[in-house]
């Protein structure tokens, strides 16, 4: 039998053209649309609107597929933290983290990473696959069928969850479409941010293909030291991840600024040196800056910086008229912050070997 096609990965162009080869007008498409992301309804029998012809063709060569949750924690703080089964023995994770304004959901684009951020529990456990379209977007949908009976709603959604977003563009461009499009989440592009730790030619694709956000992952002000926290550096150092940004500051006609990460590592990376070098590297981009307390897990030999040396570093950057926060961490009693998100990985990298070694 012939692999079913999972609707959830067809954004609406894509659905176009799949209505399209079955001989149907496109706004089947919107109705389709219509039944997943606004009623909730995945179930292609109940769907009326669509011809009895329709839906015996949909129910022979389509589906609409959710990966299985496995558990759902609640933190003390309201944050909430889902783990996913993803096939085998891999799980993801994903983080709802409420605010009085707002409601951020934290998704994951892939099970594990490749790029070994040495702060990093993701990163510790290694890579196995991509995620598709349909489990990134299922995420959301699975997060909105938990959330909305219970009066809450997804606001803004951040790839901030595992994984490098920029080596799995394609699937999480398609993810981004149906995130903005009215048509299912209708989400402002202002409220989803792609974070990445720089893998410059897909930011500079990304700048051009999907309006989103955008956060970098920079954490050092200075190539030796990035050299050593976020090894992508070696390959495309800071001077070349500035050029990016620029290219994405320049393209779309709205205004756009960028959020800068940057984790604070007691005694590696938070000296008031540190804090002048980053202020001018970043002097004159259009840019905010996070400094995220480094939240802890079991194989890291790194600490968080002390309050007064966050503060101090926050105060340094905004005297030179930099914008500057910092990141209260959510969710910790569930290892939901930050950081802190490792599933379980079938490393296909050896990474994790390697290090234990
Ligand atoms: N791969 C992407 C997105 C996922 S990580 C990226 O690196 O941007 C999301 C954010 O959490 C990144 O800024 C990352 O550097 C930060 N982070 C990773 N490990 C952390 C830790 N232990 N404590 C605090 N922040 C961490
Ligand atoms: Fe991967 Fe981001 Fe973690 Fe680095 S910080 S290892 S890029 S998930």
């Amino acid at each position: 039998m012939q692999n079913k096609i999972n609707l959830l990965n067809l954004n609406q162009k894509a659905l176009d053209q799949f209505f399209n080869e079955l001989g149907e007008k496109s706004f089947r498409t919107k109705q389709l649309m219509k039944w997943i992301y606004k009623d909730h309804v995945f179930d292609f029998d109940q769907m009326l609107n669509l011809s009895k012809k329709l839906r015996e063709k949909l129910n022979e060569i389509a589906c609409i597929e959710f990966p299985e949750v496995v558990s759902k924690n609640h933190a003390l703080d309201g944050v909430i933290k889902w783990v996913i089964k993803t096939g085998g023995e891999n799980h993801i994770e994903m983080v709802y983290i409420p605010e009085k304004e707002r409601g951020t959901l934290c998704i994951s684009s892939q099970v594990g990473c490749a790029l070994a951020c040495t702060f990093c529990s993701t990163g510790y456990q290694g890579f196995n696959r991509n995620l598709s379209t349909a489990e990134m977007i299922a995420q959301v949908l699975i997060a909105n069928l938990h959330l909305n009976p219970v009066g809450k709603r997804i606001s803004n959604v951040v790839f901030m969850g595992m994984g490098e977003p920029m080596l799995n563009e394609e699937a999480v461009y398609s993810t981004c479409d149906l995130l903005l499009d009215d048509l299912s989440f209708g989400l402002s592009r202002r409220r989803v941010t792609i974070s990445s730790s720089g893998v410059v030619p897909a930011l500079e694709r990304m700048s051009e293909r999907v309006p989103v956000s955008l956060a970098i992952s920079l954490h050092a002000p200075n190539d030796a030291l990035r050299d050593e926290l976020v090894p992508i550096n070696k390959k495309y150092p800071i001077e070349a991840l500035m050029k990016a940004c620029d290219v994405y500051l320049n393209a779309g006609t709205q205004e756009r600024h960028i959020l800068f990460e940057y984790v604070m590592l007691k005694g590696v990376n938070d000296s008031s040196e540190h804090a002048q070098q980053l202020a001018k590297l970043l002097k004159g981009v259009s840019a905010k800056v996070n400094l995220i307390p480094f939240n802890p897990f079991p194989q890291s030999d790194y600490q968080t910086s002390s309050v007064r040396a966050i503060d101090n570093f926050q105060d340094i950057l905004s005297s030179k008229g930099i914008r500057t926060m910092t990141r209260r961490t959510r969710g910790e009693d569930v290892d939901a912050a930050c950081g802190q998100l490792a599933g379980k990985v079938q490393d296909k990298t050896k990474r994790s070997d390697a290090r234990r070694n």
